[in-house]
């Protein structure tokens, strides 16, 4: 098993919003985390990121607990690509990209060779080439967030974590990204836990999905057992109904009204 997390304790004062999750992901699965607002998806992945420590409860790569692992060791296993991003204004790509590379740096070292190559093939397998020495600012929503990816992939690592990867994103750029994200998935065997909003994609580009509901798993399993009625409605809070889509292989919904 690549993570095993651990009965997750996680609160905010005297509120409690990781209440007990547990589970597992193998090397190489795409699992997507979707729930209502509010449900504590954030929390749960910047508490895999070791961004935020949990009250209780443990969080294993490949049975290394992370929160005691140092923290550059941690950065080279995985990268996370948070919702909100603190943008420098007046950065390129190239620079942006090259941020990736510090895990694998020793103090005061600098970028050799060997990263330029990386940083260059992150941009590659991003295909922002002719972005390179553009400024962030100047690209749009879905170019930047390929930019955001390219920093993670140069950190080399073997689990990647996104946050709502595709908000703000038009729908030609959403379904970019996360075929970017599969394809990336496939060719280097790169392990993915992503929060998505919606549901139809993470059935589509999920092995497995989490489902969180007021800091709990209601469920985690298959796309094909996840979506029905009864999600919808108890974790949802709509009425709809499930379809099979025969081309893409996995199930969809058609929402019908509030509940
Ligand atoms: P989700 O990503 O599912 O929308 P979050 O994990 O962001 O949910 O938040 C879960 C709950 O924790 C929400 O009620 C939110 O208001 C609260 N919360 C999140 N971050 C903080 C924080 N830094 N301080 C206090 N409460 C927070
Ligand atoms: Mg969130």
């Amino acid at each position: 098993m690549l993570i095993r997390v651990e009965n997750l304790h996680v609160s905010y004062g005297q509120k409690e919003v990781l209440k007990g999750v547990s589970l597992n992901v193998e090397k190489g699965q795409i699992v997507s985390i979707i729930g209502p607002n509010g449900s504590g998806k954030s929390t749960l992945l910047k508490t895999l990121s070791r961004c935020i420590k949990p009250m209780k409860g443990q969080v294993y790569i490949e049975n290394q607990n992370i929160f005691k692992m140092p923290t550059k060791l941690v950065a080279k296993k995985m990268a996370i690509l948070p919702q909100i991003k603190n943008i420098p204004t007046d950065i390129t790509v190239g620079e942006l990209v090259s941020y990736g590379r510090y895990p694998h740096l020793k103090f005061g070292q600098r970028l050799e060779k060997k990263d330029y190559e990386t940083i260059d093939w992150a941009i590659e397998r991003t295909r922002l080439e002719k972005f390179k020495d553009r400024h962030l600012m100047t690209l749009s929503g879905g170019e930047q967030q390929r930019a955001w990816l390219a920093m993670s992939l140069a950190q080399e690592p073997e689990i990647l974590l996104l946050d709502e990867p595709t908000t703000f994103l038009d729908i030609s750029y959403q379904l970019e990204l996360l075929e970017l994200v599969k394809e990336l998935n496939e060719t280097l065997r790169l392990t993915v836990v992503m929060v998505l909003h919606d549901l139809n994609q993470a059935a589509r580009f999920s092995d497995n999905i989490l489902v969180l509901k007021d800091g709990q798993i209601w469920e985690y399993n298959s796309p094909n057992i996840i979506l029905n009625e009864r999600l919808l409605r108890d974790v949802f809070r709509v009425k709809g109904h499930i379809y099979q889509d025969e081309i893409n292989r996995c199930p969809y919904f058609i929402p019908c009204s509030a509940k």
